[in-house]
């Protein structure tokens, strides 16, 4: 299954200047969305991973059918005022814009394994929170999947020696 050709892109959306990588036709495609989270089962099924960490929305529709594939626990970021519970909080620049990313307080015990998985990594930002987040609460990082990577932003440098995988590039 070839994934890239399954996903549209779309030039000047949501601005000028950017090319947007439009998952939505991937993810209506049965078997390319199957396809897509095999992959990743298959590279992370033996990492004894305890909980798979996604940011909303569309790291939702990445993290939460790997982590029910893998038999383990999945934990959303979201932005500010949604979680009900007591929650931490980072703020961080997006490749257009600036935002805050929120999780529970109690999400996850000091030492479980986590993956962090969402859609694109662009700038990195996002995953940079998301990992602030996680390492608050002393999470062990296993590393960070993603369906998309844009190379040209090297989002990767602001994550370190993370274990980094990307199923498609641009
Ligand atoms: P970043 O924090 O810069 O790595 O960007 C992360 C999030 O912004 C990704 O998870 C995407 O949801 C969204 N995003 C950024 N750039 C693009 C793009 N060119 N096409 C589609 N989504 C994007």
């Amino acid at each position: 299954m070839n994934l890239k050709d399954n996903i549209r892109v779309i030039p000047d959306f949501p601005q000028p200047g950017i090319r947007f990588k439009d998952i939505t036709t991937l993810l209506k495609n049965g078997p390319a969305y199957q396809a897509m989270i095999n992959e990743f089962v298959d590279i992370y099924k033996d990492k004894e991973i305890d909980l798979i960490i996604g940011p909303e929305a569309r790291g939702f529709v990445i993290a939460a059918p790997l982590a029910y594939a893998l038999g383990v626990g999945f934990i959303p970021v979201r932005k500010p005022k949604k979680l009900p519970h007591e929650t931490i909080e980072v703020t961080y620049d997006l490749e257009y814009g600036k935002d805050s990313l929120v999780m529970h307080k109690d999400a996850i015990l000091p030492g479980q394994k986590v993956l962090i998985a969402d859609d694109l990594l662009a700038t990195g930002g996002t995953i940079a929170a998301t990992l602030e987040l996680a390492k608050q609460l002393e999470a062990e990082i296993v590393g960070a999947a993603f369906l998309i990577e844009l190379t040209y932003l090297n989002g990767r440098k602001k994550l370190g020696d993370m274990d980094i995988t990307t199923l498609v590039q641009y």
